[in-house]
């Protein structure tokens, strides 16, 4: 959180021309400044001369604002009948697919990732938002039989109210989709909060849905900062639930908030998530996946490969091979189609990543065996890049095998046999996913079972979730509640069972049909 404020600062503090382009709140239907008129600047990491717009630097009293809005909306919304609520959110998956290539763009812009990966990432939301509409004319409750004759039982899903959806910026498109279509199909009215150094990617996904209709203060847009209108969210007593994917360290200030107020709170936080490779792996392919799942979006993501463990036996042919992809890596802007690895996010991040390469060089076993320095010459001057970065000979309890990085740095560690690979996989605060690589589908499996994650991928890298599949983690990864696949319908409903008696009697369960055994 501290991070993610002094970045604001930076930003917020640089200069401005005159032609920059100025961006607006979306409550109730409206586009408007925050009441207070204060703006934060987005700058393209990887040149940071380039200033994409600013946006509004909401207060407490905008959030106030965007709530009404959306408490106005709750009860038009939830009569909507959910058939009727997918029809215009399918619109909303239609409008994402046509501007596909302008949300990359601009993804790629204001956050770095390749123009690639940025496209995966509104393909994400593009999928998210069919599936979660699909949910229409689903949102399947169930029967079952009642414990007394002439009695019917069964249970519903109702909306859970106002929704407060607060987002990271490594997904800045698909991670909102995720938390606002579902809550929208369940018939719920959401206020939400982009980071604040990715706002024009949901600024874009809002947009979609007041083209496809969506009804005023369904969905209400609040730029700023998170200590400000982040945590006027968390406070406020009329948002039922809040939806929050981020750093633990900020997760566990909301998680608090919410238990003040007993309001549902569904967390995704960190990860250090290992790929197992043993000794009978197809190398290369382990390589690939580790290359793909350490550097792709600069390391920046919560599943990113940031353990590699990897059987002594293969350990010199793999960290061999390893060093020399990553080396081969090209770091640059992300909008050429040439280069595979952009910037990181800001200047703190540089800090922070610098910092743990640091601590690597000084940890007593670990080798820096390529990269290790911050890129400044020439252009690179003008953004955050770092060099991909490969420590091996790393002993699981060290720090840069144990914290969560978030930028392109990874650590080989050396292991004798599959259940030390798997003790050292679980041997972190977090559980979001891990990989294997063998040929050996006993090995395969029993990896799955013993490793504690919420994510598990055999002879594939850590990354690459499908929205049709719940997505989150065990211990420090969350707090027991999934995204995507249909499990995020328990988040954003809440059930309700209902009982029918047509007996035309009193019946009490429990009790009068006990006479039935006597
Ligand atoms: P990072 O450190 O990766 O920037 P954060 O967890 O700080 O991640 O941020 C994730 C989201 O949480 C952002 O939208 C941010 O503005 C928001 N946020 C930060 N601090 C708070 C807070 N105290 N209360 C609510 N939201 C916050």
């Amino acid at each position: 959180m501290a991070q993610a404020k002094k970045a604001l600062a930076k930003k917020a503090g640089a200069s401005r021309t005159a032609r920059t382009k100025s961006f607006s709140n979306y409550i109730g239907g409206e586009w408007v400044a925050s009441a207070a008129g204060d703006w934060l600047e987005n700058r393209n990491p990887a040149d940071t001369r380039d200033v994409i717009g600013r946006f509004p630097q909401s207060t407490a009293a905008d959030v106030d604002r965007a709530v009404a809005a959306a408490a106005e909306a709750f009860d038009g919304w939830r009569h909507t009948p959910a058939p009727r609520r997918a029809e215009i959110l399918y619109r909303v998956g239609e409008i994402l697919m046509r501007d596909k290539e302008k949300y990359t763009r601009d993804m790629t812009r204001e956050m770095g990732k390749v123009l690639k990966e940025a496209g995966g990432d509104v393909q994400e939301a593009i999928d998210c938002t069919y599936y979660a509409a699909g949910e229409g004319r689903r949102l399947h409750g169930f029967t079952t039989p009642a414990e007394m004759p002439n009695k019917f039982a069964m249970c519903v899903r109702q909306p859970i109210g106002l929704c407060g959806l607060i987002t990271p910026w490594n997904f800045p498109m698909a991670i909102p989709s995720w938390k606002m279509i579902p809550a929208l199909i369940c018939g719920n009215t959401v206020v939400i909060k982009p980071a604040e150094d990715t706002p024009l990617s949901t600024y874009n996904l809002v947009k979609a849905c007041e083209e496809a209709g969506v009804p005023p203060g369904v969905v209400n847009l609040v730029t700023g900062d998170g200590a400000v209108a982040g945590r006027r969210m968390t406070d406020h007593p009329a948002l039922r639930l809040i939806s929050f994917t981020g750093s633990t360290e900020t997760g566990r200030l909301v998680a608090l908030a919410c238990a003040d107020r007993n309001a549902v709170c569904s967390l995704e936080m960190g990860g250090k998530n290992a790929i197992i490779v043993m000794d009978d792996a197809d190398v290369d392919n382990a390589v690939e996946g580790a290359v793909w799942g350490a550097f792709g979006t600069s390391g920046q993501r919560c599943t990113a490969s940031s353990r590699l463990i990897v059987h002594k036996k293969v350990y010199k042919e793999f960290s061999r091979k390893l060093v020399a992809r990553a080396q081969a890596l090209r770091v640059g802007n992300g909008a050429d189609p040439k280069v595979d690895v952009g910037p990181v996010i800001n200047q703190d991040a540089v800090q922070k990543i610098m910092r743990y390469i640091e601590i690597g060089q000084k940890e007593d076993q670990a080798t820096l065996a390529c990269g290790g320095h911050r890129l400044t010459k020439g252009d690179y001057g003008h953004g955050y890049f770092i060099e991909p970065t490969v420590f091996t000979d790393v002993a699981p309890d060290m720090r840069i095998a144990q914290e969560e990085i978030f930028g392109p740095v990874t650590s080989v560690i050396p292991t004798k046999s599959l259940d030390e690979a798997v003790e050292i996989a679980n041997g972190v605060q977090y559980g979001l996913s891990a990989a294997i690589y063998t040929q050996d589908v006993n090995r395969a499996f029993q990896a799955m079972n013993e490793t504690y994650t919420g994510i598990f991928y055999v002879n594939a890298s850590t990354i690459g979730a499908e929205v049709h599949l719940p997505f989150g983690g065990t211990k420090g990864t969350g707090n027991g509640h999934r995204e995507a696949g249909t499990q995020v319908l328990d988040i954003f409903s809440e059930w309700k069972s209902i009982y029918v008696d047509y007996s035309g009697k009193l019946q009490r369960a429990q009790i009068d049909n006990k006479k039935a055994i006597g």
